[in-house]
C-alpha cells in the first residue's frame, strides 16, 4: 500500500537535474522492462513504478507538488494509463535508438498482418480560464489525426515499386545493442520493423504509409477541471485497423492563473480591501463572484488585517458528486501610501488619542 519515495525508485537524489533523472530513467526502465521479464510480475510492477515516478518528477510542475507535499499533493493529478507507459518509454527510446522499442512496438499499425488491431490513443492539450474550468465550458480543437495515405494503401510505396529485405536487420525487424551491460533488441531504426524496405518510397506519405490529417473536435470541459487534469475521449484518437477498435484522445487541461481569484481544492479564495477606519469601526462591503454576481458582506467592527470570511457553496463544483466548495474572502487593511494635508491632520490627531491610552 505504502508507495515509495519517488527518488529513492529512480535512485536519485532530490536535486537531481532534469538530464541524470533522463538517464536514471533509462536504466531503471531498460532493467525492469516486460520484454526483458516475460512472466515476472514483480518486474513489472517495478517498471509501473519506475515510470509513474518519472512521469511526475520529469514534469516541473508536478514535480514541485511532489517535493512540497509529497504523495498527498499529487491526488487528483490523473496519471496515464498503465499501457500507455510503453508509449511513454517508446517516445524516450525512438530518440535514443533511432528506432522503436521492440516490445508492444506497432500497436495499432496493421503492419502486414491481418489481425484487428486497436487505434493509437492521440493526445492534446487545451488552455482555459479559471472561470471556464470553475463553470465548464466547450472547446474546439484541432487534433492531427493519423490515417492510412490513401496514395499508396498505407503500404509506403510508390505505384509499381517492389519491397526488398533491409539490409540493417536482414529481414528480422530488430536490431540488437549493448546498453549497461545488457544486450536488448529493438525495432529495426531502417525499416521500422517491416524487415523490408522500398527503394521508391511514395511521395504522398514520403514512405512512412500513413498522414496526419487535421480534425476539429469539440470537447465539453466538466465544471470543477482542475489544472494537470485529463480527459479521455473514448474512439476519438487513431481509427483501429482490420475492424479494431479506434483509439481514445486524452486531453490535458491547463488552467490559466486568474487575476482575483485562486483556487485551493474546491475553494475559491479571493481578497477584500477595507480603510482602517472601516475595519475598526465595522462596515458592508460587496464581493464580487467569479461569474461577476455580486455578494454582500458584513465586516464587524475590530476587524483585524487577514480575517477571513467564508461564502458555503460559492466555491468551485464537486466533479463527480453534487455540491461545491466555499469561496474564502481574505480581508485586507489597506494603509495609505499618500496622505493629504487635511488626511494627514487627522491622523496625527488619531495617532494621539490611541496613544492616550
Ligand atoms: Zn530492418
Ligand atoms: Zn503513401
Amino acid at each position: 500500500m505504502d508507495k515509495r519515495d519517488y527518488y529513492e525508485v529512480l535512485g536519485v537524489a532530490r536535486g537531481v537535474s532534469a538530464d541524470e533523472l533522463k538517464k536514471s530513467y533509462r536504466q531503471c526502465a531498460l532493467k525492469f522492462h516486460p520484454d526483458r521479464n516475460p512472466d515476472d510480475p514483480d518486474a513489472e510492477r517495478r517498471f509501473k513504478e519506475v515510470s509513474e515516478a518519472y512521469e511526475v518528477l520529469s514534469d516541473a510542475r508536478k514535480r514541485e507538488l511532489y517535493d512540497h507535499y509529497g504523495h498527498e499533493g499529487l491526488n487528483g493529478q490523473s496519471f496515464r494509463p498503465a499501457d500507455d507507459m510503453f508509449e511513454q518509454f517508446q517516445d524516450m527510446f525512438a530518440d535514443f535508438f533511432g528506432g522503436g522499442f521492440g516490445g508492444g512496438g506497432q500497436r495499432g499499425r496493421s503492419a502486414g498482418g491481418s489481425r484487428a488491431t486497436r487505434g493509437r490513443d492521440l493526445r492534446a492539450n487545451v488552455r482555459i480560464s479559471l472561470k471556464e474550468a470553475v463553470l465548464g465550458c466547450k472547446k474546439e480543437l484541432n487534433v492531427a489525426v493519423p490515417k492510412a495515405c490513401e496514395d499508396c494503401s498505407g503500404s509506403g510505396a510508390a505505384k509499381g515499386a517492389q519491397a526488398s529485405t533491409c539490409g540493417a536487420c536482414r529481414g528480422r525487424g530488430q536490431v540488437t545493442h549493448g546498453a549497461g551491460g545488457f544486450v536488448i533488441a529493438t525495432t529495426c531504426p531502417e525499416c521500422a520493423g517491416r524487415g523490408s524496405v522500398i527503394k521508391n518510397p511514395c511521395t504522398g506519405c514520403r514512405g512512412r504509409g500513413e498522414v496526419r490529417e487535421d480534425k476539429k473536435i469539440k470537447v465539453a470541459i466538466p465544471a470543477g477541471i482542475d489544472h494537470g487534469q485529463m480527459i479521455r475521449l473514448g474512439g476519438l484518437g487513431e481509427a483501429g485497423g482490420q475492424g479494431g477498435p479506434a483509439g481514445n484522445l486524452l486531453v490535458g487541461v491547463e488552467v490559466e492563473e486568474d487575476k482575483r481569484f485562486m483556487r485551493d481544492g474546491f475553494d475559491l479564495v479571493t481578497e477584500i480591501s477595507v480603510t482602517f477606519p472601516e475595519a475598526a469601526l465595522g462596515t458592508s462591503v460587496e464581493v464580487e463572484t467569479l461569474d461577476d454576481r455580486k455578494l454582500s458582506l458584513k465586516i464587524p467592527a475590530g476587524t483585524q488585517p487577514g480575517t477571513i470570511f467564508t461564502f458555503a457553496s460559492e466555491g468551485v463544483p464537486y466533479i463527480d458528486s453534487p455540491g461545491r466548495g466555499r469561496l474564502a474572502v481574505v480581508a485586507k487593511v489597506d494603509v495609505p501610501k499618500k496622505l493629504s494635508s487635511k488626511q494627514r491632520k487627522v491622523m496625527e490627531e488619531l495617532a494621539k488619542v490611541l496613544a492616550d491610552r
